[in-house]
């Protein structure tokens, strides 16, 4: 690619989002100094380096005092605070497809890069182990393989048991909306899943204790796991915040404050961060102070954002509509946080119903979603959401096409004009509800 185009990509297609609260504005400052720590601490002999998938329990590793980088969290930094057409274009010249993930494109011409020191936040450190799981996509595997043999370091594999939404444990389904709407509710009862999982989750445990020469402490990893808990619990009370109307904070907040609870869930860090922000949420909430001056409209939004613009969620602001809830790292993202017994539940009608729930729980008019063609797994299921979200509810939804890091393949000017078009229609759904323009207060959960 030539330089004017690089340019011309880097400067049309970013729109930076607006946080509105106090607390979240602290997240870019938590990620630089992640990455800082991570830098410092990888250079001490002897310090285990993991490169993990994002569903990869965390847990083991902190117990472990293995540094772990998160090579789809690193495609967001690249994504949002460098250039990814620099390391993309690597890895297509060395083979990689323009369809495939843009993260795996990221990483893939970052390492043939060599590292580079001048790398975004300073990159991530060589490391002594890759880490994933089998859990939503096949892409993660092939591209954790490909890595290994780069970096010639070995490879774990996370064999998830994958099933469908379970209902009363899956905390995010209730298994009584779905039947109503006809969507199929999983078993609960599979013992030969949770006993696979368990199996696969022991040969992950011996693989960390393998690479770093000494059994795992399980008092530590106990009392990190309570802590995850406790952190699970707080966002999930924080969420139920957000579905107070107007919403006191929307999915541009929540889309930064994920990071402290993805990826360094047993901390106290987190733990803090989260007791901060519920209570900036909850003040915010008993004031009905919202993110608009008057809600008009509320969405949801299906899929991972394009980390490269994303004031697109906050350019529904300027017609008066919030994007609640998120349904790929918010609402349906929080599990119990016990990281060791429970087969992950998810698949095609897992997302469907995430995304029905959040518009009935949420009362959401509208939902907008992120198309990936070069994300399979969640690609398909978007066409399943939008025909459900119509037939079964008459909620209008917006499909979105670019990849999630991946700036070229993103149509400005025909996503903004789609978007225009969207919002008269969700205005004119909105416009049937009766709780506007004076909505009478609901509360969450107290503490
Ligand atoms: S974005 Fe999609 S294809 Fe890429 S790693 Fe995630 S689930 Fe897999």
């Amino acid at each position: 690619m030539n330089d004017a185009r690089d340019r011309e990509i880097k400067e049309s297609n970013r729109m930076r989002g607006k946080k509105h609260l106090k607390t979240t504005q602290e997240i870019s400052g938590i990620v630089k100094e992640y990455y800082r720590e991570r830098e410092e601490k990888g250079r001490q002999p002897g310090q285990k380096i993991a490169w993990c998938g994002i569903a990869v329990p965390k847990q083991p590793l902190q117990a472990m005092d293995v540094l772990a980088y998160y090579p789809e969290q690193y495609g967001t930094v690249v994504a949002t605070r460098g250039d990814p057409q620099r390391f993309i274009q690597v890895a297509e010249d060395f083979g990689l497809g323009r369809e495939m993930c843009g993260y795996a494109r990221i990483t893939t011409g970052y390492i043939l890069e060599g590292l580079p020191e001048d790398a975004p936040l300073g990159g991530m450190a060589r490391p002594d182990m890759l880490i994933t799981t089998s859990a939503v996509c096949d892409t993660r595997v092939k591209w954790w393989e490909l890595m290994g043999e780069l970096l010639e370091v070995p490879v774990f594999i996370l064999e998830f048991a994958e099933m469908p939404p379970a209902g009363r444990d899956g905390a995010h389904i209730n298994p009584e909306d779905m039947e109503n709407i006809g969507i199929q509710i999983g078993r609960d009862d599979a013992p030969h899943t949770i006993e696979y999982t368990w199996e696969n989750f022991a040969g992950y445990i011996a693989f960390l204790e393998e690479v770093c020469g000494r059994p795992t402490d399980q008092d530590r990893l106990d009392e990190i796991t309570r802590a995850s808990k406790r952190v699970s619990r707080i966002r999930r009370e924080i969420n139920e915040y957000r579905k107070n109307i107007p919403t006191p904070m929307g999915a541009a907040d929540a889309f930064a404050a994920m990071f402290p609870g993805t990826y360094l869930p047993g901390t106290k860090m987190a733990d803090e961060f989260y007791t901060r922000l519920r209570a900036e949420v909850r003040e915010r909430m008993e004031n009905r102070v919202g993110i608009v001056p008057e809600e008009k409209f509320r969405l949801v939004w299906s899929g991972i954002p394009f980390w490269y613009n994303m004031g697109l969620l906050n350019y529904f602001e300027t017609r008066g509509g919030v994007v609640v809830i998120d349904t790929q790292y918010g609402c349906a993202a929080l599990t119990s946080g016990n990281p060791l017994r429970e087969p992950k539940r998810w698949g095609p009608n897992g997302m469907v119903a995430s995304v029905v729930k959040a518009v009935i729980d949420y009362n959401c008019d509208g939902a907008v979603m992120s198309y990936t063609p070069t994300c399979r797994a969640l690609y398909i299921v978007q066409q399943e959401i939008q025909n459900t979200l119509m037939e079964e509810l008459g909620v209008p939804s917006l499909l979105l096409e670019s990849d999630m890091v991946d700036a070229s393949s993103f149509n400005e000017a025909q996503t903004m004009s789609r978007i225009d078009a969207f919002i008269e229609v969700v205005m004119e759904k909105a416009k049937e509800r009766d709780w506007l323009p004076d909505p009478p207060p609901r509360y969450g959960p107290g503490e």
